[in-house]
Order: structure tokens, then sequence, then C-alpha cells
């Protein structure tokens, strides 16, 4: 058990205030000489709601991967929900990954021979409730996303919209510290998109941690806090604490 991060919240109360993300001075560099993030400091703290949004190439890919911890800084300091990035292992990581955060991904992500309910309950895969308690809090996800009535329905019997609602339940079932949102609504038509966005709104209304990354102007205004990316920094943050 040595190796096993001590995720319980009073780690995370104990690490610090409830910054649920802060970067200090971060930069990642690409072999080959690509800087795709520069010394970008952001701070997002327990229940904002959040849009990192840029043109193509300005570096949110980028952010998506040392905010979900997908990757590691090559200078700089990450911390996510009180835990330094750079102190853990890699299973450390994906402990903290597992249960600390929900990722919302442009494509749904979703297994495509099982149900809404069994693509939900797999959310919980990684924190030890039994099949059945599973099952009903997965439902209870796809209550509160408006799915009740396709608790059985196979990913291809649902609509883009619904596909991403189930995607978004499987990414709340579990209660995360951050919600983290990439282009969720990508693949979607207006209608669809606008309701996903709502949905969002919705969950932080709640208390959720949301940060949603996008290239969509429309969408990030829509987001109470924007923060601006251009070439790898952060041009035009506005709200909360950006250094
Ligand atoms: P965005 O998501 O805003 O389009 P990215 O984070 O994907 O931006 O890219 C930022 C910059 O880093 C771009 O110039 C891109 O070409 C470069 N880049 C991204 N990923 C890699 C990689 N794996 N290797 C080399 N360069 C990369």
């Amino acid at each position: 058990m040595t190796a096993v991060i001590d995720l319980s919240a009073g780690d995370a109360v104990a690490a610090g205030p409830a910054e649920v993300v802060a970067l200090e001075r971060v930069s990642k560099s690409y072999p080959g000489g690509v800087t795709a993030v520069r010394e970008v400091s952001l701070t997002v703290e327990s229940g904002e709601m959040v849009a990192i949004v840029g043109p193509s190439g300005s570096g949110k890919s980028t952010m998506l991967h040392l905010i979900g911890t997908l990757d590691r800084p090559s200078s700089g300091t990450v911390r996510i929900d009180g835990h330094d990035v750079s102190a853990l292992t890699d299973r450390q990581l994906s402990a903290l990954r597992a249960h600390r955060i929900g990722f919302v991904f442009q494509q749904f992500h979703l297994a495509p021979g099982q149900s809404a309910l069994d693509n939900v309950a797999d959310g919980l895969l990684y924190a030890g409730p039994s099949r059945a308690q599973r099952r009903a809090r997965a439902e209870a996800a796809l209550v509160r996303v408006g799915l009740a009535d396709r608790l059985d329905h196979l990913p291809h019997e649902l609509s883009g919209g619904e596909r991403q609602r189930v995607a978004i339940a499987r990414a709340v079932v579990g209660e995360p510290a951050l919600l983290l949102a990439d282009e969720p609504t990508g693949n979607l038509d207006s209608t669809s998109g606008a309701g996903v966005v709502e949905l969002l709104r919705e969950l932080h209304a709640a208390g959720t941690t949301v940060l949603v990354i996008t290239h969509d102007q429309a969408i990030a205004a829509a987001l109470p806090r924007q923060v601006v990316m251009r070439d790898g920094q952060v041009v035009a943050p506005t709200g909360g604490v950006v250094a």
C-alpha cells in the first residue's frame, strides 16, 4: 500500500487552500524545440467554472495534458487538488486521475457494446464500490443529466448530444474534484452543443469545478471566467487568481 497515494479529502485540504488547479510558471517543450506552453501561472479554485480558449496551436491541448496529469511540465509546478504532480510516481498520477479528475472528450469515448448505465458505472471501477452500488450511482448520474429514460440504450442508439451526456455522467459519477472537458461540443450540432454547455453550467451551479478547453469563443463567452491563450501564453485572464 505504500505506493498508493492518499487521496482522501483530508489530504487535499491539508495540502493548502481550495485550489483545484495551481500552475506556477509552467512551461512545456517538445522534442524538436517547440515550447507549446510558456511560463503559465493559473489558479482555479474549487467551485469555479473556467474556459481555456484560444486558436489552434495556442497550447490548449498541452494545457489539457498538463492539468489532466497526462503529461509532466518541462519546468514549473503543477498542483492538482493539492498534489504536486512532479512529486508523484506514474502509479500515483494514475490514481489521482482516476479519483479526482473527470474527463470529457470531443469524441465521447463510450464503450460501444455497453449500455449507458454500464458505461457510467465503469466510471467507478477504481473507486471500489460493489457492482450494485456502481449501478445505483450510475443511474442517479444519468437521471441527473436528463437520461432517465435511456439507461439501457447502447451508444449507437443515442444521439450525439445524448452520448455526450452519458460521457458527462460517467465523468461526474465519482464526484471528482475537477471536471475537465476538452472541446465537449466539438462533435455536436449547435442545439445539442448548447444543451451540453447548459448541463455543464448546471453541474457548476451545483458545486462542481469545471474547466472547459475550447477554440469556440461563443462557448467561452458563455462561461463565468475565460483564460485566453495565444502562442503558449495566457494573454487575457479575467477574474480568479492569475499571475
Ligand atoms: P492547441 O491545442 O491550442 O491547438 P497544442 O497544445 O496542440 O495547441 O500545440 C501547441 C504547439 O505545440 C503547436 O505549435 C504544436 O505544433 C506543438 N505541439 C503540440 N504537441 C506536440 C508534440 N507532441 N511534439 C511537438 N510539438 C507539439
